[in-house]
């Protein structure tokens, strides 16, 4: 099925189904894809089939690129609800993600300060104690989590890290000390004739304990809404995705759904 790759540094504002109006930030390379997961249900394909040749935006570009959107957004009468670090693979690989998110803040204190900052990660580079101390400044710091299996999370998530564990991520994200804001992906189906399917009473019960140890500010649950690289995949119901959240809810915690 046919994916998409952002062509830009800065994209959107767009109506985001998680965040509001939201402007996005792209810091990977505008030709491709680059990411430390290879998730089966990527909106932007493949790792393999979407090799890039350019480079990742140099920091000053990124500056530039947000002030001039900014000003020009600011004519025009709209103001981003979050300005989101997401795009073409993991915003976190960026050498100067740290400068980066320095000047994005300086950036929206002096022409949009009622937007929050919001990074989507993948939780891949948590080990990084430089990353891990920005993603803990940043207003929304957006963490993945979906599963707490491991077969289940190389069957999803395809980590190129042999040495990325259920157990390290979990202590990763418990080390925020409830700073946190987790997302998961939640699908059903078969990929590769395999079953993938996360919604399992035992990954449920697994993920909800995992919660009770994080005690994440928020969780965000979606499920498939736009093309999957991989034939296979399926949405999850409205129905189950609420129950779901309502276990979440029941042990006290501010859940959205979306999908
Ligand atoms: S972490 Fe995000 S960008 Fe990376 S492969 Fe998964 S869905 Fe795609």
């Amino acid at each position: 099925m046919k994916t998409s790759i952002f062509d830009s540094i800065v994209f959107g504002p767009i109506q985001s189904r998680r965040l509001g109006v939201s402007l996005g930030i792209n810091l990977l390379p505008a030709d491709g894809k680059l990411c430390s997961f290879d998730c089966i249900y990527c909106e932007c394909g493949l790792n393999e089939e979407r090799r890039t040749k350019s480079r990742m935006p140099v920091r000053s570009d990124v500056k530039k690129a947000l002030e001039q959107k900014l000003v020009a957004l600011k004519e025009e009468g709209i103001t981003p609800d979050v300005i989101t670090f997401a795009g073409n693979g993991e915003p976190t690989l960026h050498p100067d993600f740290g400068g980066i998110i320095d000047d994005t803040m300086e950036v929206r204190n002096r022409l949009c300060p009622a937007a929050r900052i919001a990074v989507l990660s993948n939780s891949t580079t948590l080990h990084k104690p430089e990353v891990f101390a920005v993603l803990n400044k940043v207003d929304d710091n957006i963490m993945k989590l979906d599963s707490v299996s491991d077969s289940r999370i190389r069957q999803l998530n395809a980590p190129v890290s042999p040495s990325f564990t259920f157990d390290n991520l979990l202590r990763q994200l418990t080390a925020f000390n409830g700073n946190v804001i987790i997302q998961t992906m939640f699908l059903k189906g078969e990929c590769r004739g395999e079953n993938v399917g996360n919604t399992t009473e035992e990954e449920i019960t697994g993920w909800l304990e995992a919660l009770r140890q994080i005690r994440p500010k928020q969780v965000m649950i979606y499920t498939i809404d736009r093309n999957t690289p991989v034939e296979g995949l399926l949405k999850v119901s409205p129905a189950e995705m609420e129950s779901i959240a309502g276990r979440a809810r029941d042990l006290g915690f501010r859940v959205s759904v979306s999908g």
